[in-house]
């Protein structure tokens, strides 16, 4: 062109910025800047070039332009303004954007709304919620838009008080059957971990889809609300509305948290049957549900089958594999994830490292840790956790303790705790009194601690030292939780506390138990009365084993699960020293396998051995 104007370079430039090439709009500004000075920009030209400035995050052009603005006068254009606004906000230069928000004459929602949002979900909450708090006053001004906006950064803010607030303005407003508000109201309350009022308002909500309710069950999900997200996603089927493959994940998280194989069983079917397992998440849920439940091989059978595996999928087997006790499992996986080129993370090596826990392995295990800063991992807790519990079970429970005293990190009461169990196991009576002076130290109140001492001097048969623990236990308020086991069959889930009498059956239950317990009496069990904490005479202590919750669970298992099924049974504490003996026994004369998940691991008892290696 002979000649050019400034709509002959606007154009040009809204040409570059609408095919992506916001580098070349801001070149075309500066030569008509430098080069054409008699040309002058007008609002149109800064328009495009801040929004150049946006798709660029470029900060500092974006404060050049920012000050040419304030020159040529145009900062009064409500239009500029906002879009300045914008720039800071995908800049993330909350300075910059508060000072542009605080030259606007008036309340102008557009850009409160878009800059709450912005600096939410960036993560510059405080600055939000400053900004938020000095429109208070005009909150008749508020339209749907910016309840979405505030009520997603109280989410943010994890601030109830101020989540409870608004609710209250939109109720008052007459705001509440909005579809966008409604869901922010439950992802509010989710994630300030109010699950009935997040259910309160769900149900609420005109036209739910499956969106909303899948946000709903994970919200219960993450709350541990487990059953309550099985009955939502019943009801949701039955409402018509048909689950997609986020539904499917945390669906099956709850079954993974309830331990309950049937309805796992259930969801993988309907999943298959409407083709949603083929899903990555889907399939990762799977595994996680299948070896949460005690069926590591059907977790097995899930991830062979995958057509696409991530490195979520890869260490939750190795997890599963590592948890169940299959040391050399996990492990063999651990080498297939590299030869395939996947890149292990820091889930993964809690899993490699706890299955060298399984495993004995102290050199590899070190090793294993060294090797994480490879892939630009710096071992953290749970893998310093694993080399106490690794060290701990060789039997070097000294370095055990130096490696606590010596690694600098924070270290909490599981690792202390996993020390103190390593004295149980070890019988290493000085150690343990020392350990547990010191966890009693860091919280006077931690019941496993309490127990574990007791349990050592038990083994010891130093009565007077259990009889003190318990004296120290009562004096500070502290009581043992009740040991409960749990099965599920056929459906229902049956409940047995230690010497319970209550359940209906409890007659055949007793007669199957008597029955067990006089078949490996012949092959040569003998009771662990120091695995009693009453001080009674021996006679007594045992008949106090007999009853014990798993026993009781067990004993209903062979009774009522089919024939030759493997029984699967869940305890809230430790399996005893003395049920542990007796259920590797008891899988010796019925040639049955029995799964127990206790508070820390799987033990799967099959041919008269444990998987944890009589280490847990
Ligand atoms: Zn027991
Ligand atoms: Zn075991």
């Amino acid at each position: 062109m002979p000649e050019r104007n400034v709509v002959s370079f606007s154009a040009l430039m809204t040409g570059y910025l609408h095919s992506g090439l916001a580098s070349d709009a801001l070149y075309m500004f500066k030569s008509m800047a430098f080069g054409h000075s008699s040309l002058r920009s007008n609002e149109y030209i800064f328009s495009i070039v801040l929004t150049a400035c946006s798709d660029l995050e470029a900060l500092c052009e974006g404060q050049q332009c920012h000050a040419y603005v304030v020159k040529s006068g145009l900062i009064s254009h409500s239009y500029i303004r906002n879009t300045l606004l914008h720039m800071y906000s995908i800049c993330s230069s909350v300075e910059d954007a508060i000072q542009v928000y605080k030259t606007l004459p008036d309340f102008d929602i557009f850009s409160f709304n878009s800059m709450i949002k912005a600096f939410s979900d960036d993560g510059y909450l405080d600055a939000a919620a400053e900004i938020m708090r000095s429109v208070m006053n005009e909150v008749d001004k508020w339209d749907q838009v910016t309840y979405v906006v505030v009520l997603g950064l109280s989410a943010n803010l994890k601030d109830l008080r101020l989540g409870r607030q608004l609710h209250s303005q939109i109720l008052r407003r007459g705001l509440e059957n909005d579809v966008f508000g409604g869901s922010a109201l439950v992802d509010m309350y989710g994630k300030c971990k109010a699950v009935l009022s997040a259910r309160y308002a769900f149900f609420r909500i005109p036209n739910r889809n499956v969106v909303s309710w899948t946000a709903l069950i994970a919200i219960c999900t993450q709350n541990d609300c487990f059953e309550e997200a099985l009955k939502l996603f019943l009801k949701m089927v039955s409402d018509g509305i048909q689950p997609n493959d986020f539904t499917f994940a945390v669906t099956l998280n709850s079954c993974a948290g309830l331990s309950t194989l049937t309805n796992g069983d259930a969801l993988n079917a309907f999943a298959q049957k409407s083709g949603h397992k083929e899903y990555l998440n889907v399939g990762n849920a799977l595994i996680n549900m299948y070896s949460k439940c005690g069926s590591i091989e059907d977790a097995h059978k899930v991830f062979s089958m995958m057509l696409e595996r991530d490195s979520v999928s890869w260490s939750s087997i190795i997890t599963g594999y590592s948890h169940h006790g299959l040391g050399e499992e996990a492990l063999g996986v651990f080498g297939s994830m590299l030869n395939e080129g996947m890149d292990p993370t820091y889930v993964t090596f809690v899993g490699v490292l706890s299955a060298c826990g399984h495993l004995g392995l102290v050199h590899e295990g070190f090793n294993y840790l060294n090797s994480m800063s490879k892939w630009g991992i710096s071992p953290g807790l749970e893998h310093h956790t694993c080399i106490i519990v690794i060290l701990c079970r060789a039997g070097r429970l000294d370095e055990a303790e130096k490696h606590i005293r010596y690694t600098h990190i924070e270290w909490d009461i599981v690792a202390w705790r996993s020390l103190l169990n390593g004295c149980l196991v070890h019988r290493n009576f000085g150690l343990g009194k020392k350990v547990a002076r010191h966890i009693l130290q860091l919280d006077p109140n931690d019941v496993g601690t309490y127990i574990l001492l007791s349990n050592i001097y038990a083994k010891e048969s130093r009565w007077y030292g259990v009889v003190e623990v318990r004296k120290l236990m009562r004096e500070r308020f502290i009581k043992k939780e009740p040991g409960v086991s749990w099965i599920q069959v056929r459906n229902e889930t049956h409940v047995f506390a230690s010497e319970d009498n209550q359940h209906p059956l409890i007659v055949e239950i007793r007669q199957k138990l008597a029955d067990l317990m006089y078949r490996i009496k012949l092959i040569g069990y003998k009771p662990d009365i120091a695995s009693v904490l009453h001080d009674v005479e021996d006679e007594q202590k045992e008949e106090y084993l007999w009853y014990h919750s798993e026993k009781l669970a067990v004993a209903f298992g062979f009774i009522s699960a089919p024939h030759g099924a493997t029984i699967h049974v869940i305890k809230n504490l430790r399996v005893c020293n003395d049920c542990h003996m007796a259920l590797k026994l008891i899988s010796t004369v019925t040639k049955r396998k029995m799964i127990v998940r206790d508070a820390n691991r799987f033990h799967c008892f099959e041919k008269g051995v444990c998987s944890c290696r009589d280490y847990w």
